[in-house]
């Protein structure tokens, strides 16, 4: 969606604008308007109610029209204060900009001095500094603008900083671009909506604070009015006839509710951030649809449990979906999902990226974010247990403690403020009822069983002294610190080089024939899945499109995809030899075709393949690791 469209779909933000707009037009129109001049006095006509004949809103005590007197006052401090914000923009983001970009010196000069004008209450500088220069509205536009300086200074500053030490900088002075150049070509451009919020949220503010200017006398001078003297001068008949300071207190309310609804329109269309919905708290566990929940109770008191198929299986997933509802969108992550994983097997999922291996691995605990995701259908058990639509703190009793979970990224999974020993410790108190000391020798413990050498002095480190294999096996021995029944891996390996992936893939190997864990282990690599795994499902699309024992699977593949898949496994010593790539792309996850979601890519699809859903069907297989599906209606042929 476009940002326009974003911004005129946010309701209040439109409210806000319109008015806005309004008062903007009537007070920009203010001289070919037919009221009268804002200054004649006439003192037969002192302080008049509204609705008087001539004059819609009454007079103030000089007689003066009161409609007039707040058109033109709106108009005056609509200027000033926009004005106020354009210099404090400009002056603030460019000290900022520079500060960040040069650094050094020329950083904590700039800054001391941002510091300095921020350790005193605004408008107290303010009024010190239209005491210094005199009272007048110039003056208080000078002032505003110097005390909302900081503002800008440090946010943009703020800003730059995480940008000037990236690639692209260097990039650009690789190219030949001076500092000029890049401060406004590369940088400017890049911080632009830090700097459009922050005059969003601030603008409000220097309204307010140049009313404030001229209630106390200090801003616009008689016979000129702006809306903070009306108010000023209305305060001494407050009690005899309010409308003469209610009504210029009423435009300044709305005038800054106007412009903070706009600005907090603008801020969720600017900010990646908020756009991707980061204010939006997810709840604790994935939401389940409402009528799937309805219907587990209802079955749950009709069959009262029997799951004796499933019930001594560590994990078994059925018919799993779940779904992201967008505004716009229903992204189908995972559909129709089901495997099983028996006691002390390894069940990779293997599929490319974007295919829903995460979001069936997250479904499994509740993890999947709420909003935007929910389970929409099927069944999750750990030994014979409901786990979907399951009470929050069954979830959170079975988290990292029957069932855990080991991350693709070991740089952020690890929390960089606490030492490693603490976060392994951390898991252990968790779930477990011991002392901090207990806890302590069992992080040392688990440091040496996932092999990290001279473990007790590592035990202080923290990640940011670690090398990424480390760190992923604190990860590990984070899962395994209250001897887990399943361990579920995603892509553990997939963010570190070749050789320490195959340290950690034999660790992992060997942790699960000690202590008979059973393994989820997802990647995109049939080479790490085969090395780990019995068993493998093929993902494609969020559907599982092939399953099968890992000799069977290589030794002959059914469903096409498969085959493509394994074809772009590079072989040692065929340099030169076409490594086959998979021609297009998956299809939208929210606009999926009607029949098989990998025909368009496919060479052997055929009319058929595209007309109506293809089911995942057996096939016969000898294996002891459980039953071989496909869902492709070709797959008899690929058999001969
Ligand atoms: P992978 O197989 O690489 O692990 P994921 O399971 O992470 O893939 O994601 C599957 C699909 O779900 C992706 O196409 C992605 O666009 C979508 N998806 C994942 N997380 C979200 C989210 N929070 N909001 C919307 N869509 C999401
Ligand atoms: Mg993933």
């Amino acid at each position: 969606m476009s940002g326009f469209r974003r911004f005129f779909y946010n309701r209040l933000a439109v409210i806000g604008l319109g008015l806005l707009i309004a008062i903007a037009a009537v007070s920009l129109l203010a001289p070919i308007l037919p009221i009268a001049h804002p200054n004649i006095t006439d003192l037969t006509m002192r302080i008049m109610p509204p609705g008087t004949e001539g004059h819609v809103l009454g007079t103030d005590q000089l007689g003066r029209d009161i409609l007039s007197r707040l058109i033109w006052g709106t108009r005056i401090s609509l200027a000033v204060g926009l004005s106020a914000t354009a210099i404090a923009a400009i002056i603030g983001s460019l000290i900022g900009i520079v500060s960040a970009f040069y650094g050094g010196v020329i950083d904590n000069t700039l800054m001391r001095g941002i510091d300095m004008l921020m350790a005193f209450p605004y408008i107290l500088l303010a009024l010190a500094i239209v005491a210094v220069l005199g009272p007048g509205l110039f003056n208080a536009l000078i002032a505003i603008s110097i005390v909302n300086i900081p503002f800008f200074a440090r946010n943009v500053r703020g800003a730059t900083v995480s940008l000037v030490r990236l690639e692209y900088i260097d990039a650009a002075r690789l190219s030949g671009k001076n500092n000029v150049k890049i401060v406004f070509g590369e940088l400017l451009p890049n911080v632009m909506p830090v700097i459009v919020i922050t005059i969003s949220t601030t603008v409000g503010w220097m309204i307010l604070e140049t009313a404030g200017l001229s209630f106390l006398g200090l801003g616009a001078q008689p016979p000129t009015a702006d809306l903070g003297s009306m108010l000023g001068d209305g305060r001494g008949v407050i009690l005899t006839a309010p409308h003469v300071a209610t009504l210029p207190g009423l435009v300044i309310l709305v005038l800054v509710i106007g412009i903070n609804l706009v600005g907090d329109g603008l801020r969720d269309v600017l900010d990646p951030y908020l756009r991707a919905g980061a204010l939006v708290s997810p709840r604790p566990a994935t939401e389940v649809d409402a009528k799937l929940l309805a219907r587990k109770r209802a079955e749950k008191l009709e069959t009262d449990g029997d799951a004796s198929h499933i019930s001594d299986l560590p994990l078994s997933v059925r018919n799993l979906r779940t779904w992201f509802w967008q505004r716009d969108a229903q992204i189908h992550a995972a559909d129709d999902v089901s495997f099983d994983l028996p006691k002390g097997r390894a069940l990779g999922i293997m599929g490319e990226s974007g295919s829903g291996k995460s979001v069936t691995a997250l479904s499994v605990l509740g993890l999947v974010p709420t909003p935007p995701g929910r389970i929409m259908d099927g069944c999750v058990t750990y030994y014979g247990e409901e786990l979907v639509g399951a009470p929050l703190e069954r979830l959170r009793f079975y988290r990292g403690n029957r069932i855990a979970y080991i991350f693709q990224n070991p740089m952020t999974s690890l929390n960089p403020l606490f030492s490693v020993g603490e976060q392994i410790a951390e898991a252990v108190r968790r779930h477990q009822p011991v002392t901090s000391e207990e806890a302590w020798a069992r992080a040392g413990e688990l440091m040496d069983m996932v092999q990290i050498p001279d473990a007790r002095r590592r035990i202080n480190d923290y990640p940011h002294q670690l090398s990424g294999g480390m760190r992923q096996r604190i990860g590990i021995a984070i899962a395994l610190a209250n001897d887990p029944d399943v361990i579920i891996a995603d892509e553990p390996t997939t963010a570190l080089d070749v050789t320490i992936q195959a340290q950690i893939l034999r660790l992992l190997e060997n942790l699960r024939e000690r202590y008979g864990v059973s393994l989820v282990f997802i990647s995109h690599d049939f080479g790490v899945v085969s090395a780990v795994c019995e068993r493998i499902v093929v993902m494609y699309a969020g559907e599982i499109v092939e399953s099968g024992s890992v000799e069977e699977i290589y030794g002959r593949p059914l469903h096409p995809y498969t085959r493509r898949l394994m074809a772009c496994v590079p072989r040692v010593g065929s340099r030169g030899a076409e490594m086959d790539a998979i021609p297009g792309l998956p299809p939208a996850l929210d606009r999926l075709p009607a029949g098989c979601r990998f025909a368009e890519r496919c060479d052997m699809a055929i009319e058929a393949c595209t007309s109506a859903p293809i089911p995942l069907e057996e096939h016969a297989n000898e294996s002891p690791v459980g039953a071989r599906e496909v869902r492709c209606i070709r797959a008899k042929e690929m058999t001969v």
